[in-house]
């Protein structure tokens, strides 16, 4: 909320690494002993709730629900994109607890990004979803088909030989473009030159998250080098069959044969900012 506030930023994340596994609980103890507000971003809160009814020592008897509400005992706050796990068209909402003064800075906030709070911002119908879908969401058995419709998928992938990383995660499989395009470097986005080329094997779009993504040093200008170069293949609720799944495979398996033809991209157009959304590349043609 203040500089103090964003020093202590830097220090969650810290301490965010520090603490693997125990984040939750501890993360909101250490906050509160440093009066920080806790900020739960919840797109993606039943996925979440999911994987600790699975993992987590404690939790395989207790329902979605029973987890979902122990989470938010750990937060002061919650900001929830309704698309993701809500299954809205589109919105989303903050929600406070006890803290009228960290209200009172969003809803100011509010008024130049989305308007008076007496506005309503989302379409009425919007709001209905959203009070359906946060029950929906929650369902076990659409949880236990979403999350593994995801697995399946990861599993050929792998069963075929694509790296992927593992184990595979609850809305989409990360391809490793690294592994498969080890003769692309990374400043010409290796996981974006997989994107073009499945999309024009399979009309199946995918996104980058890699050096594309990261940008350049703010301060030197150069582009560096991402820890990962992947290609997420993220999966709508409610979209897709497993037939699907397998033609995505089959796309993959084409391209596996020919990766050492892929070429690596160079920016035609590059702006200033949100380059990863709006930037255009070509293939850079080695031969020339
Ligand atoms: C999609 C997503 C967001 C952003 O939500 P938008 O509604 O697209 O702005 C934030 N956090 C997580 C975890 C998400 O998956």
């Amino acid at each position: 909320r203040s500089k103090h506030h964003k020093e202590n930023h830097v220090n969650t994340r810290h301490w965010m690494r520090v603490l693997k596994g125990l984040i939750l609980k501890s993360l909101y103890m250490i906050a509160k002993q440093h009066d920080i507000p806790v900020v739960i971003d919840s797109a993606r809160f039943c996925e979440n709730a999911w994987f600790i009814k699975q993992r987590e020592k404690g939790y395989e008897n207790k329902s979605i629900k029973e987890i979902v509400k122990e989470m938010y005992q750990y937060g002061d706050m919650l900001t929830m994109s309704a698309k993701k796990d809500p299954m809205v068209n589109i919105g989303g909402l903050c929600c406070f607890r006890d803290d009228e003064a960290l209200f009172n800075e969003v809803r100011i906030r509010c008024v130049p990004m989305e308007g008076f709070v007496t506005y309503g911002g989302l379409a009425g119908r919007d709001m209905a979803a959203l009070a359906i879908g946060l029950e929906e969401g929650m369902d076990e058995d659409f949880l236990s088909y979403r999350i593994n419709q995801v697995k399946y998928l990861g599993e050929k992938l792998r069963e075929a030989g694509i790296p992927v990383q593992y184990p595979i995660g609850g809305h989409a499989v990360f391809v490793d473009a690294k592994l498969l395009l080890p003769h692309i470097p990374s400043d010409q986005f290796p996981a974006h030159a997989l994107n073009n080329e499945l999309y024009l094997e399979a009309g199946i779009r995918s996104v980058e998250i890699g050096s594309l993504l990261l940008g350049r040093d703010p301060q030197t200008g150069q582009q560096k080098p991402s820890p990962m170069e992947l290609m997420r293949l993220a999966i709508p609720r409610r979209v897709y069959t497993n037939d699907h799944m397998d033609y995505i495979v089959e796309a993959f398996i084409a391209l596996k044969q020919r990766a050492t033809q892929i070429k690596g991209l160079t920016f035609t157009y590059e702006p200033p900012v949100l380059r990863h959304f709006v930037s255009r590349l070509k293939p850079i043609d080695n031969d020339k």
